[in-house]
């Protein structure tokens, strides 16, 4: 019933006027958009993106809605390198009041069980996790079972830092920053081993990394469906 609940809302579209946008490194863009009253989500889905103001090739992308609803505004946070794809260049030529369609949101990608968990983010992968822990932070976390974030990023450019730290200390949550995949593989163990078959694992980022890590966590005798993956596809 959930997976239909939660799929059913693709079918529904509206229009959101754009805010703003800024910068939260380098690379990284932040994308603010007014948010309709009756709009609302579960933190850790996403909205399927059309870019409506001029025709493009591919006008569709999914984005991880980065903000809760209660915080009343709706927010992406994305990539954009040097060598943008025809839909970001669209997405820096938005300006204030023009509007993009979405799609939702969808996606069985929260929260939801009892359980100990482990939410492990792989570089842009943050994104889902950045609103989970706001959510735990606005409404507490009911079961008191122990929550980690691992959050792994080579280049150790970790977004929303000073966000997810404050969150953190809020709720309760203990947040590992992590630049290698050998110290990931070993926090991964250490919470499998102390919390076993109870443990549950979301995992997000580019595809390459939730390949791996679920295979090794299926290897290690995770039954697969502790696992949850938000592959963001784009990414490899
Ligand atoms: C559930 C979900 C949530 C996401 N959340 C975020 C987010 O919060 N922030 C963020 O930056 N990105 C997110 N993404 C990824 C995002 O939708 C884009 O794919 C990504 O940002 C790259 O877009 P682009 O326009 O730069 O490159 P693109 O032009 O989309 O593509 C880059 C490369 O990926 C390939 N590719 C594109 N789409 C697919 C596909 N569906 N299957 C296989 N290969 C594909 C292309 O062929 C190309 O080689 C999410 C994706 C999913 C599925």
């Amino acid at each position: 019933m959930n997976f239909l609940k939660d799929s059913l809302s693709i079918f529904k579209k509206r229009e959101i006027p754009f805010l703003e946008y800024y910068k939260e490194s380098e690379d990284v863009y932040t994308f603010l958009f007014e948010k309709e009253k009756d709009l609302t989500w579960k933190a850790g889905q996403h909205g399927l993106f059309n870019i409506t103001h001029k025709k493009i090739k591919n006008p569709t992308r999914p984005f991880t809605l980065v903000t809760t609803p209660s915080e009343d505004i709706v927010k992406i946070t994305t990539k954009i390198d040097e060598n943008p794809s025809e839909f970001k260049n669209a997405l820096l030529e938005l300006k204030q009041g023009m509007k993009v369609s979405m799609n939702g949101p969808v996606g069985g990608f929260y929260l939801k069980e009892n359980n100990p968990s482990l939410l492990i983010a792989g570089g842009i992968g943050i994104t889902p996790f950045r609103a989970m822990l706001k959510q735990i932070e606005e409404e507490g976390n009911g079961n008191q079972e122990p929550i980690q974030l691992l959050y792994l990023d080579s280049e150790k450019a970790f977004l929303f830092k000073d966000e997810l730290d404050s969150i953190a200390n809020n709720a309760s949550i203990t947040i590992t920053y992590i630049d290698s995949r050998d110290n990931l593989y070993q926090e991964i163990e250490r919470f499998s081993t102390l919390y076993n078959s109870k443990g549950k694992y979301l995992i997000a980022g580019p595809t390459s990394m939730i390949q791996s890590i679920s295979t090794y966590l299926q290897n290690n005798g995770t039954p697969k469906r502790n696992i949850k993956k938000d592959v963001f596809f784009g990414y490899k």
